[in-house]
Formats: C-alpha cells, structure tokens, sequence
C-alpha cells in the first residue's frame, strides 16, 4: 500500500514536531498550590472553549497533514469535561498517514473520577494514562492539592488498572520541604504495584507566584536517593522529556522530568491547543496563535495549515528558567495545558 501524503513539520532548529498537547478544559475541581489559586481564576465561558468537533478538526489537520503520532489530552482537570469518551472517540479514530495506525492517544488527569469513567475512555480507544499523585500521605496531599481526595485518586488508579491501563505513569510534582522525603516511598511504591513513578521539577507556572528556585528538587538528586536503595540504571531514550531509568533487579522503571534543572529543549517535538484554541509552541511561549478565530470565521483546512506552518516557524530554541532573560509566561498551569 502507498503511504498516505504528508508534510513534516519542522521548526527553524531542524526539530520535527510530532506531538500535540490539547486542553480541554480550563477548569479543575483540585487547587494544586503548584497550578492553581485556592480561588479566582476566571473561568473561560463555555462558548469560548473549543467544541468536540473544532477540537476534532484540528487534531485532524495535525495527524493527517502533519503526521503527528502522538496526542495527549489534559487541561485543567480533563475528566471535568462532560461527555469526554464521546471525544476520545473521535480522536482515537484518527489514522497516522506514515504508520497506518492510530494515533496514540494518551490523557492526564488528577484520578479522582476515573472509578467513573476509566472504562468508557478505555472502550473508546483511551491508550495511556498518566495519573498525578503527589503525596501518599494523606495531609500533605491535601496540603498540595487542597483536596481531601487521597482516597479517590487511590481508587481511581485502581480502577484504570482493572479496565485495563496497564502502564500506568504516576506524575510527581516535587516541591522542596514538602514532599521530597517522600522520593523513596514513591519508587517502592512504583516497584510494588507495577507503575512508574515520574518525578517532575517545579516549574514557574504556579498561579500564586511562590515558585523559588530553592523549592526545586533537581532530578540528579532523586536518581541519586533512589540509586542509593534501589540500584538503577539509565535507559536510553527519544524525545520525550522524561530521563529514563531501570531497577537493576529488574523491578521497573522510573523516570524524572528535568524542566528546571536539564532543559530536554534540545529534543522538543511538542506543540500546544490550549482550551480557547490558542496554539502555542512552547509551555513558556510568550505569543500564541489564535486558531479558533481562523475555524469560526470559516477559515478552510489549507488557511489553519498555513497558520500552523507560520507559527512553528517561529518556535524558539528552548525557556531560560533561572537566568535573568527569563520572562514568566502570563498564563499559568491550568491555563495552558500542562
Ligand atoms: N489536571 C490534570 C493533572 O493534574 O494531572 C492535568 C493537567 S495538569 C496542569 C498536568 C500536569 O502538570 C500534572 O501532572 C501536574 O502535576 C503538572 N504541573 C502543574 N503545575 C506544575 C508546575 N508548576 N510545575 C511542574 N508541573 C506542574
Ligand atoms: Fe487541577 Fe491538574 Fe492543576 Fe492540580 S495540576 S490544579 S489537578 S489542573
């Protein structure tokens, strides 16, 4: 069979970008410190998020066009979104043109309502799930989260694995004094239950402002406390951002996502839709491209190409975190998509 026609899209650092991030949703029913106020965000209006099917065009033109491989839903909480199976469907559907395979469609989310719907998003063509779990000790996760949900996020970890999630990748936002001690009950409890812990450096994107470089916990120095009680070692890896490593005695993996400490820029495939349909091509991107002002003014699929092409040609070699050139992004976590 001939491969479909596709073009690749490539930034002016001769990165191929084959990854799309989409927001669903702005709106969340957790208040992390590290993303959200306690309150006053404003809400997007309904009739400024994208629809299913603007969403569904899009993530179209980026697979069929642009032989994206990989899309991963998030938000805000994307489970807050009414109906999501029926957009998994849609999404799940959509064929790679240099594979012949579906797209692989994977989803993050905080947990607390996967005893709902973990199987509906499986039966709809859901691949992978990555699950935020900062704490399992119950009041430091209310501490972060402002949630008193441990036990349902627990549970809905459970039920992803009985539908059959069965690489589930626990993220970890790391937080100096908070929740660092907790580094090598994470890795047994990853080694004990089969999941894989993925540690994340905090980054800048916290609404409240209280990021500091001291609360960074830098990925060397989890390797290296899980190193000293469970041996690892590195697994050579793509683009994606996490640093991969190995038990030794063969019991799993674990990964660290280096954003502060190592930026993975060098390797970004990713480009970002944001819930009112802003595409951005970096988390720390300053600009974005407006999108839905080009599909609801009846903008044809050649116009949101040629957008799309314009503004990765403008993606940036990488975020300068803790020099003084960085500027903050003026949207934080939740706003984005993370
Ligand atoms: N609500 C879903 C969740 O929490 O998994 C999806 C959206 S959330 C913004 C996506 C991921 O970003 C989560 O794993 C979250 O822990 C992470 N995150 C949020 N704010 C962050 C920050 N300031 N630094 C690093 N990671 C952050
Ligand atoms: Fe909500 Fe996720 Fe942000 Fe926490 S990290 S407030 S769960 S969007």
């Amino acid at each position: 069979m001939t491969p479909k026609s596709f073009v690749p899209l490539i930034d002016p650092f001769d990165r191929r970008v084959r990854d799309l991030r989409i927001s669903i949703t702005d709106r969340c029913n957790f208040r992390c410190t590290y993303c959200m106020p306690e309150e006053g965000l404003k809400w997007l209006d309904r009739a400024e998020i994208l629809s299913f099917e603007e969403i569904t065009r899009l993530a179209r033109i980026f697979v069929e066009n642009f032989d994206f491989d990989g899309i991963r839903l998030t938000g805000g909480e994307p489970t807050v979104r009414a109906d999501l199976p029926l957009l998994v469907e849609k999404l799940s559907g959509l064929i790679v043109p240099s594979t012949d395979k579906p797209v692989d469609l994977a989803m993050t989310t905080n947990g607390s309502a996967l005893r709902l719907i973990a199987k509906d998003l499986k039966e709809a063509g859901l691949t992978r799930l990555n699950i935020s779990l900062d704490s399992l000790d119950p009041q430091i996760f209310h501490q972060m989260t402002r949630r008193n949900h441990l036990d349902k996020v627990m549970d809905g970890i459970n039920a992803a694995r009985e539908v059959g999630f069965h690489h589930v990748k626990l993220n970890i936002v790391m937080i100096r004094g908070t929740n660092d001690h907790e580094i090598v009950d994470f890795a047994t409890f990853g080694r004990e239950n089969g999941m894989q812990p993925r540690f994340i450096e905090f980054m800048p994107l916290d609404a409240d402002g209280a990021w500091t470089m001291e609360k960074v916990v830098p990925a060397d120095e989890i390797v290296e406390r899980i190193n000293d009680v469970y041996p690892l070692e590195p697994i050579l890896h793509g683009p994606e951002p996490a640093q991969r490593f190995a038990y030794k005695d063969g019991m799993g993996e674990v990964g660290v996502i280096p954003s502060v400490t190592k930026p993975f820029c060098g390797n970004c495939d990713r480009v970002r839709l944001t819930a009112e349909g802003k595409f951005m091509t970096c988390l720390f991107a300053i600009d974005d491209f407006d999108l839905r002002k080009t599909l609801r003014s009846g903008g044809s699929d050649r116009d949101l190409i040629r957008q799309i092409q314009a503004a990765v040609g403008t993606k940036w070699a990488g975020h300068s975190i803790g020099n003084v050139n960085f500027i903050r992004p003026p949207r934080s976590m939740s706003q984005i998509g993370g």
